[in-house]
């Protein structure tokens, strides 16, 4: 299997999809922002997950470097991560060059909904410090995530898969992933 890569904006649901469509398979589930945390509370540069976009983008390159190296060493493993990340000076790539190669996964999942679903969703989640995107910047930040998976896949000969999570639909994007983890 390798790496399988699932990616999806915030409040997407990518994790909840792609937990159910591993139940029943020996693989281990990692969350790269987790990896990405766990690093940058230890050495204090924040105090939770969703202080880490702001930080510089030095500091965000650093971390991604060092949780790549980290994930590299895991073998097969389903990466929860992002395609890019919205920092306060613009999309951030999630997977460049240095990290996509060190991971080197064979098939990259990109979760998507429509837009005003995941506006409303967001709305509805007050566990997370989530960002008050409008719906055409949900829909801007999904097209970008489109376009990068694929430069992703360039460099790295991953296949994308594009699985959609509509409301009350979980079933249908389970299945729709299935295929991607055999
Ligand atoms: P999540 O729990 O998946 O929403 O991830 C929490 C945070 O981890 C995100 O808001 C980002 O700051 C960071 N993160 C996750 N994956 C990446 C990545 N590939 N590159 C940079 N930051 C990431
Ligand atoms: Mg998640």
């Amino acid at each position: 299997m390798g790496v399988i890569i699932v990616t999806g904006i915030p409040g997407v649901g990518k994790t909840t999809v792609m937990k159910k469509a591993a139940e029943g398979l020996a693989v281990e589930f990692v969350t790269f922002g987790t990896v990405m945390a766990d690093i940058a509370i230890e050495t204090c540069l924040v105090k939770n997950r969703d202080e880490m976009r702001k930080l510089t983008l030095e500091q965000q390159k650093e971390l991604q470097i060092k949780s790549a190296e980290k994930v590299a060493s895991m073998g097969n493993v389903i990466l929860d991560t992002h395609c890019t990340v919205k920092t306060p000076k613009g999309y951030m790539p999630g997977l460049p060059e240095w990290v996509i190669k060190r991971i080197n996964p064979t098939a990259i999942v990109v979760v998507e909904a429509d837009s005003e679903e995941i506006y409303n969703r967001r709305i509805n989640d007050p566990s997370r410090n989530r960002d008050p995107d409008t719906i055409e910047q949900i829909a801007e930040h999904q097209m970008m995530n489109r376009a990068i998976a694929m430069a992703y896949a360039a460099l790295s000969g991953a296949t994308v898969k594009i699985v959609f999570n509509h409301d009350n639909a979980i079933d249908a994007a389970v299945k729709q992933t299935v295929p991607v983890l055999k």
